[in-house]
């Protein structure tokens, strides 16, 4: 899954030309015919490609993969970068007993979420990937919560601005603190492990997740 913010530069960049009919096509692919896009409407496009509009107005797409795919089904009120994203909803999500990271990278309730804004929120927020939804309390997750939107905002607006997005735990060795960061994958049973990165000391487990570890041993 590609972060929201790339998805949505590239969306503001082809927009003005959706609802156009292609007059004439250019570009070369072994996949597909660019010729078989003439007299098509422009609906929604991730190809390799040139496209010409009526007026002159041309998109030039280099070096993608090209694919005919169904339009995407995504709820608004899913959609992270959206006006129209159910905050509440997402909060039910993440109080659900698994670690928060599985959660946040879930795209039926936070669709637009990447590895990198997973890491970044959780680093903001102060709270271990690993921490169960259900033993955080209401306070942590609203602000884990308004660092998912408001990473993601900031990142779509420096993307607008040609501006590059540091992060401050993804991919890093140290946290801004200066503390050593741990790396490791994580992710739900049988599925997709994701690197995550994060600091044992800005991000403590949950004092109630210690004692299973000293019972265990
Ligand atoms: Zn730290």
């Amino acid at each position: 899954m590609p972060e929201g913010p790339s998805v949505r530069r590239f969306h503001r960049l082809v927009s003005p030309f959706v609802g156009q009919k292609v007059v004439k096509t250019g570009g070369s692919s072994k996949k597909l015919n660019p010729a078989s896009f003439q007299s098509l409407w422009f609906q929604d496009v991730q190809v390799r490609l040139v496209l010409h509009f009526n007026g002159g107005g041309f998109l030039a797409f280099y070096s993608c993969q090209m694919s005919w795919s169904p339009p995407p089904e995504v709820e608004p009120t899913c959609d992270i970068l959206s006006d129209k994203f159910h905050r509440g909803q997402a909060l039910e999500a993440l109080r659900q007993a698994q670690p928060v990271c599985y959660t946040l990278l879930d795209q039926r309730y936070f669709s637009g979420l990447g590895n990198i804004i997973k890491n970044e929120a959780l680093y903001r927020a102060g709270i271990h990937p690993l921490s169960l939804g259900s033993l955080l309390s209401s306070s942590s997750l609203e602000a884990l919560m308004n660092h998912v939107v408001e990473f993601s905002s900031d990142w779509l607006r420096d993307k607008l601005q040609g501006k590059e997005r540091h992060t401050q735990i993804y991919n890093k060795e140290q946290c801004p603190s200066g503390h050593q960061v741990m790396k490791e994958s994580f992710g739900p049973p049988g599925r997709l492990q994701r690197l995550t990165w994060w600091c044992p000391q800005c991000q403590p487990r949950l004092p109630s997740e210690e004692p299973k570890n000293l019972l265990s041993s």
